[in-house]
């Protein structure tokens, strides 16, 4: 299809850009909602294209919105058509970007790059998102709540990993800090006047031990004690701990929390001390959207990649990307940089795997199928009405 060479084109001339900027992102990581060289510098690329970049959107400092093709407030046309939605993350971890963020934000500009470059032939419009924050943060949860994702049709991402999938499965979380007040005494001399908030704490991670056993397959709770005591020598007066429970679903993962609060409250009741507890937020389960997914795959098929459905079971991590997915038709792939073994995401070593020749080649490619993707979203309308009716069908869990 020619729109379709003109958009790899596009692309293939923009790559060398793609790539410095990754690799200038990769030199630079920096952690949730403090992404301040990478906005800029991606803004900063968007200006160059010829497109409006809004700064500072949902009120958050470092992410942006840029939009091309044709648009209801510009009175380009009265019927603006379908808008697809690109996302880009490129918040990192304490050890880098072991998270390979800075190839999500690159092939979302590349795509992004592809597609305005056709942009008076674009039968709608494309939207590219600066999302801070994925890493904890839930930055596109606020973008969500602030409004920043309406009016798009359908919203994609894609993520490298070891492994090739054009759906991913991703668990839903809820995290929880707990926090014991006890009562301070004389470690030896007075034992007996004290109530130890970290014997709570330990009395809920034995508890939480023994309900595992329980929990549906799939589910992952994992903690930390964040206080542990003032000193030794002391009943510690005030101990406290996190949890963050997954599940396959939003709703489990719900249960889950609850019963770790439970074992929370018999723990306070045996050890004499008062709990506090918050939930720190937490993130929904991926629902893949399917028509938009294997319209990915059958890109991926052409530029010759085979991205298959993710098995159900496969190990996988949580994201802010299944928010906007239980809100509006979304896709999730993940793409493959390096070879399995060679290190998992979040893993020091990972973070040396994106930033490789192969990982911006595999990066530029996942581009190119997220923007014919998006072109044939925006030009057929069977297909965003089948993601949409698929997602309409979808199973709130
Ligand atoms: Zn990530």
């Amino acid at each position: 299809m020619a729109v379709h060479d003109e958009i790899c084109r596009a692309i293939d001339r923009f790559k060398d850009q793609a790539i410095g900027l990754g690799r200038q992102i990769h030199a630079h990581p920096e952690l949730k909602f403090e992404e301040r060289f990478a906005a800029g510098l991606l803004a900063g690329a968007l200006g160059e294209l010829g497109v409006e970049v809004e700064r500072g959107v949902a009120g958050l400092e470092t992410a942006f919105r840029a939009e091309a093709g044709k648009s209801g407030k510009s009175g380009k046309s009265d019927q603006p058509g379908p808008t697809v939605a690109i996302l880009a993350e490129y918040d990192a971890l304490p050890n880098g970007h072991s998270c390979g963020h800075n190839l999500i934000c690159t092939a979302a500009l590349a795509a992004f790059a592809g597609l305005a470059a056709i942009r008076d032939q674009l039968p709608g419009r494309v939207v590219i998102l600066g999302t801070p924050a994925e890493e904890g943060g839930g930055g596109k949860i606020i973008m969500l709540e602030k409004g920043a994702l309406e009016g798009v049709d359908v919203a994609m991402m894609a993520h490298p990993v070891d492994g090739e999938f054009a759906t991913f499965p991703t668990l839903a979380t809820r995290h929880l800090r707990l926090t014991f007040h006890g009562h301070a005494s004389h470690a030896a001399a007075a034992p007996w006047a004290g109530a130890s908030a970290l014997a709570a704490v330990i009395q809920t991670f034995q508890s939480v031990d023994a309900a595992r056993l329980h929990f549906r397959d799939g589910s992952r709770i994992h903690g930390i004690i964040t206080d542990g005591g003032q000193a030794v020598n002391i009943i510690p007066e005030k101990a406290a701990c996190e949890f963050l429970c997954r599940a396959h679903t939003t709703g489990y993962a719900r249960e889950i929390a609850d019963r770790v609060l439970r074992c929370a409250e018999a723990a306070a009741a045996a050890t004499g001390t008062k709990l506090a507890h918050e939930v720190l937020g937490g993130y929904k389960n991926m629902i893949n959207n399917l028509a938009t997914a294997h319209r990915y795959a059958r890109h991926c098929e052409t530029l010759g990649v085979t991205a298959p459905d993710a098995p159900p079971d496969m190990p996988t991590g949580s994201t802010d990307m299944g928010d906007v997915s239980h809100a509006l038709p979304a896709i999730h792939p993940i793409f493959r940089i390096a070879d399995p073994g060679a290190g998992n995401c979040h893993e020091e070593r990972f973070a040396k795997q994106t930033d490789t020749p192969r990982a911006y080649e595999a990066m530029i490619r996942v581009a190119k199928a997220m923007a014919l993707t998006a072109d044939d979203l925006l030009a057929e309308p069977a297909l965003i009405e089948s993601a949409k009716r698929e997602f309409a069908a979808r199973q709130e869990t």
